[in-house]
């Protein structure tokens, strides 16, 4: 199969220089193999994500000359998709409708499993959240990364929350269901989710499709201690410097060749330039400091 890849942000604030970097970094693989990218706009967290943060980050992102192929997919108006998949888990009994409060899960451990079959309906759905039983077999929760090689999957809690009483659907389920509905090949993005990668092998296994591979990028660092995020108020990085000059910035801090390129060069060439010499061994494993 061809390559295709996917950059997913969640418009919870602009992008940051750690959001650059992924961007960046899974263009040009995509583009380095001649294969095909995706945007997706992951923002099923109505409380954490704003329309107006979708409009900015399309502009930044078309500012700093990405070319996205396909349809832009945004997830919040997909949500009939989602329950879809959620359904087909509550068929298969690999997930349940889950009564727990968060206070309650503190004390003792959850027993809904045993009550699914009475509250299969669409009020279950609405009222309650649901959640997946994920398996436990390291076999499936293992997984390549092409960096850091076979990492080894541990899962801390066996029941996945897919969906929360309040009706957010959950990361995990709207992003495997969309990178098999993409037929995505490569999934590259931020280290920070190297750890919650074992659940959705675990999804992929329950949804019965092949997984794809995986490149996870080095974290931005903050300061010694905190990574670049969006809750820690990172700046936006786009009121920086002028887009040519993040680019480089961006490829400096994957280790990537820049001696070709120019800040007063089209962030468009700068782009093609960039993917010709895009080499995935140059790039760094360990966290950096943000360089701006
Ligand atoms: N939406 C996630 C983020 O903004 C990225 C998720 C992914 O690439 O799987 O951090």
């Amino acid at each position: 199969m061809s390559y295709t890849g996917r950059f997913a942000p969640s418009p919870s604030g602009r992008l940051h220089f750690g959001s650059l970097v992924c961007a960046v970094g899974s263009y040009l693989r995509a583009r380095s193999e001649g294969g095909r990218i995706y945007l997706r706009i992951e923002d099923l967290d109505f409380y954490r994500c704003k329309k107006e943060y979708t409009k900015i980050i399309l502009q930044e992102l078309s500012e700093l000359g990405f070319e996205y192929d396909g349809k832009l997919v945004i997830q919040s108006e997909r949500t009939d998709f989602y329950k879809n998949r959620i359904d087909y888990l509550l068929k298969t009994e690999e997930a349940f409708y889950c009564t727990c409060t968060r206070a309650k899960l503190k004390t003792s451990p959850c027993t809904c499993t045993k009550i699914q079959k009475d509250i299969i309906n669409e009020l279950g759905y609405v009222q309650h959240s649901v959640r997946y039983i994920s398996t436990n077999d390291e076999t499936t929760l293992n997984f390549n990364d092409l960096l850091r090689g076979e990492i080894k999957g541990t899962i801390d809690d066996k029941f996945i929350t897919l969906k929360r009483a309040d009706n957010v659907i959950a990361y995990n389920l709207g992003c495997v269901a969309d990178d098999i509905e993409e037929e995505i090949t490569e999934v590259v993005r931020g280290s920070d989710l190297i750890d919650i990668t074992p659940v959705q092998q675990s999804l992929y296994h329950s949804f019965k499709a092949s997984v794809p591979d995986y490149l996870h990028l080095p974290l931005v660092m903050q300061d010694e201690k905190y990574k670049l995020s969006k809750q820690n108020n990172s700046k936006a990085v786009m009121t920086l410097a002028s887009p040519a000059e993040l680019l480089i910035k961006a490829l400096e801090f994957l280790n990537q060749d820049t001696a070709k390129l120019s800040v007063l060069m089209n962030v468009k060439d700068i782009l093609k330039k960039a993917a010709d010499s895009f080499d995935i061994h140059k790039i760094p494993v360990n966290p950096k400091l943000s360089p701006i």
